[in-house]
């Protein structure tokens, strides 16, 4: 059965800055990401609340890192989460995937893993 390693995980929502253009939020989009849930970074950038601070974890992300995650506006989510695929999925690496889940002491994702769920190791 096919199990999606991201809701185990959420690395990449507690380690990377995530910005995206401002017009992507509800400022400048109808369903955008909502506004009060970023800081705008420039006068092109906007980024999530949480992930641009020394914190480090995205303010829409619920749940715990590296056990039971989810996105609290999964729908309304920016370009730079859509676009950020996990390692392997339609067989395509992600060399930031890995290096977000080894951040988190998460081993990276191999091909396998989106066949077998036994392959999504939690120790790195
Ligand atoms: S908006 Fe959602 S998908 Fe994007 S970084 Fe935050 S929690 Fe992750
Ligand atoms: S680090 Fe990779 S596996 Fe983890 S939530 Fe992000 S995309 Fe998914």
């Amino acid at each position: 059965m096919h199990v999606n390693p991201c809701l185990t995980c959420g690395a990449c929502c507690a380690h990377y800055r995530v910005s995206f253009y401002w017009a992507e939020t509800d400022a400048g989009s109808d369903n955008g990401v909502p506004a009060v849930m970023t800081d705008q970074v420039n006068d092109f950038l906007a980024a999530m609340k949480g992930a641009h601070t020394s914190s480090c974890r995205c303010t829409a992300l619920q749940g715990v890192t590296g056990e039971s995650v989810s996105c609290s506006i999964y729908e309304r989510r920016a370009s730079t989460c859509r676009e950020f695929a996990p390692s392997w999925e339609n067989g395509i690496h992600n060399m930031r995937c890995d290096q977000a889940r080894l951040a988190w002491g998460l081993s990276p994702l191999r091909p396998e893993s989106w066949i077998d769920p036994n392959h999504f190791p939690k120790a790195a």
